[in-house]
């Protein structure tokens, strides 16, 4: 796709413009196929909501292992010693 720089330019910018457009009007004729309509804007957050809440869940499962006794624990101190020095494992 070669064309002079003021055509090739205007293309550019009409597919910027016009692309989002059509995919919009794409996604809402599919989601009013599937739902009423309305209810298309909650159902897209609570798909970032759950993309959220598998993260948060990730990051409780981090362990550590203490640098001064090796116990692996999932806390702030190592419970047995209490030093603060420690290794994420994931
Ligand atoms: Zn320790």
């Amino acid at each position: 796709m070669v064309l002079p720089f003021p055509y090739g330019l205007g293309a550019a910018l009409a597919l910027f413009i016009a692309f989002p457009l059509i995919l919009r009007r794409r996604m809402m004729n599919r989601m009013r196929g599937g739902y009423g309509g309305s209810g298309s804007g909650s159902g897209s957050g609570g798909g970032f909501g759950g993309l959220f809440g598998q993260n948060s869940d990730n990051s409780s499962k981090i362990k550590y292992e203490c640098l001064v006794c090796h116990k692996i624990y999932n806390a702030r101190e190592c419970p047995r010693c209490g030093s603060s020095m420690k290794r994420a494992m994931f």
